[in-house]
């Protein structure tokens, strides 16, 4: 029997460089400083993809996105969560709410935390209070603070679609 209600968590870093673009909630933001990945290194996208696998227990990004795999090289990370929230429908299972936490020095993601909820509730067909987006500064001390990474993690509750709320 499948649980009601299962939780996932996910976690993602990615390295900081001049002149790169700075994808985050699949809003692109202005900043000195871009994301150095293969993909759009879009971290909170890629945490909240980890957290839906993690509540299904189906392994992780890397697992299902292999850089390897032409179909996923350099694919937009709203396609990776789209790709995740479809096998959680698959598993009978619905999202019940995204609570995310997003870790840099600058640009300040406030002003953006509505365009940035927007987007992801669209992609996911959930409405904006079931997803929440916190931000904070590394206070200038460690990768974040010397602006050499960007750090994101997510958690997320699944409830079975039979369970009535
Ligand atoms: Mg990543």
């Amino acid at each position: 029997m499948q649980p009601p209600f299962r939780i996932g968590y996910g976690y993602d870093v990615h390295r900081l460089a001049e002149g790169l673009p700075l994808t985050l909630g699949g809003v692109r933001l202005e900043s000195r400083l871009g994301i150095v990945a293969h993909s759009d290194g879009d971290v909170l996208i890629h945490a909240i993809c980890d957290a839906l696998l993690g509540a299904l227990s189906l392994r992780d990004i890397g697992y299902h996105f292999p850089d390897t795999d032409a179909k996923w090289k350099g694919a937009d990370s709203t396609r990776l969560l789209q790709h995740c929230a479809q096998l959680v429908r698959e598993q009978g299972y619905e999202i019940g709410n995204i609570d995310c936490m997003l870790a840099l020095e600058a640009p300040k993601i406030n002003p953006h935390n509505t365009a940035m909820r927007t987007g992801l509730a669209e992609v996911l067909g959930l409405e904006l209070h079931q997803i929440s987006i916190k931000a904070t500064t590394g206070e200038r001390m460690g990768f974040v603070g010397r602006q050499e990474g960007v750090e994101a993690s997510a958690v997320v509750l699944i409830f079975h679609a039979e369970v009535r709320l």
